[in-house]
């Protein structure tokens, strides 16, 4: 049987686990996942563009596992009443191809976010880094918030967002999830940067927008530039990349959907893992100004499966799901197409 973990059941995970927790362990997941790069078989990922959407297949492999996920992005469907990314995934067997696990993922995508935007931050950041701009409080900005204070560090948040109710909402979330956060309000994107350690910009818009501009960074910022993640879409203005030391996942793809979609192609940018495994410095001086270009690596799925099969299976979470037929002669899917195994059908012959 395949385990089905859907939304209820993620959040039941959660609630015996913990957010924090969850994010923790998927956050060393994911470091010791990027450390195995050359074992994982990779390929940007595969997008189907609208005017107004994009709708993504992200395949990942190694020898043992097969990940895949669905994931769409579509900034107008938060006035429909849905989330702006909506995903779900699966992980199978590599050796029989069977598929283990179909999980939500849209949850877990927000957390696999915010932990590899703490991992790559581990490692550009300033040490002892204590204040942070959220730009952007929709759906991700709780787990971007909470990741870096249990995480790295952050004591102060400053929010900014063109929409006060979302701000609102992250204020409410936040004093209760993490009520030693302190959370100061902004008035704008310049008056929330202005003094942090780290940025993190996590809007959502169809547009070249420029969310941060040169006149905003500060020697030493660090930038965790989320939502720019699709061709035609971004957030940081190309002068603020070019003065940067820039830390992409995955350059093929990054290339295409990052910000730094808005420079040459031979500008220079250094992978993740190359790193977190040591081949590459992260942060160089304490003034220089570093940005991790993220826009989301299928890896990161497959550590965030991994984790909900594990966690699911010693929780009790999920239910058994009859997606591929199996207990039956493997050669008579006609059988199966009559409702019947093929041993009741010779019975009745
Ligand atoms: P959301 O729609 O829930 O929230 C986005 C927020 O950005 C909204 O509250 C909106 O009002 C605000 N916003 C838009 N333009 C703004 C501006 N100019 N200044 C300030 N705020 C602005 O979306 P979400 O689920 O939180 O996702 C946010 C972004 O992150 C999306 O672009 C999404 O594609 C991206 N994302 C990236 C990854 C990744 O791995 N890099 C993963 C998930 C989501």
């Amino acid at each position: 049987m395949t385990r089905l973990v859907d939304v209820p059941g993620m959040a039941a995970l959660l609630r015996q686990v913990g957010v924090a927790p969850f994010m923790r362990e998927l956050a060393a997941r994911i470091r010791a996942d990027y450390l195995r790069w050359p074992a994982f078989e990779k390929s940007a990922r595969l997008a189907s563009h609208s005017p107004i959407g994009v709708i993504e297949l992200m395949p990942v492999a190694d020898a043992a596992r097969y990940a895949f996920k669905y994931v769409n992005g579509h900034p107008g469907n938060t006035v429909l009443g849905l989330p702006t990314v909506m995903a779900f995934g699966v992980l199978a067997d590599v050796a029989t191809g069977y598929p283990r696990l179909m999980s939500e993922l849209t949850l877990t995508t927000a957390m696999r976010t915010a932990a590899t935007s703490v991992v790559a931050a581990a490692a550009l950041a300033r040490p002892g880094a204590t204040s942070m701009a959220l730009i952007g409080n929709g759906a991700q900005s709780e787990f971007q918030a909470l990741a870096f204070h249990d995480m790295l560090g952050i004591e102060e948040v400053r929010l900014f967002d063109v929409d006060r109710q979302a701000t609102a909402k992250l204020l409410r979330n936040l004093a209760h999830a993490a009520p030693t956060l302190r959370t100061v309000v902004a008035e704008s994107t310049a008056a929330a940067v202005r003094g942090a350690d780290i940025v993190t910009t996590v809007t959502a818009d169809k547009a070249y927008a420029t969310i941060v501009t040169p006149d905003m960074i500060e020697a030493g910022m660090h930038l965790n530039a989320v939502g720019g993640d699709c061709p035609g879409k971004t957030e940081i203005h190309p002068a603020v990349l070019r003065q940067a030391r820039i830390v992409v996942e995955y350059e093929p793809q990054s290339r295409i959907e990052g910000d730094i979609q808005q420079l040459p192609a031979d500008f220079p940018v250094v992978e993740l893992w190359q790193v977190l495994a040591g081949r590459e410095p992260g942060r160089e001086s304490p003034r220089q100004v570093t940005v991790f270009d993220s826009v989301g690596f299928a890896l990161e799925d497959y550590s965030v499966l991994c984790l909900v099969e594990e966690l699911a299976e010693k929780h009790g979470i999920g239910a058994e799901l009859p997606l591929i037929a199996t207990g039956c002669d493997p050669k008579d899917l006609y059988a199966v197409a009559l409702g019947k195994d093929g041993a009741t059908l010779r019975e009745a012959a």
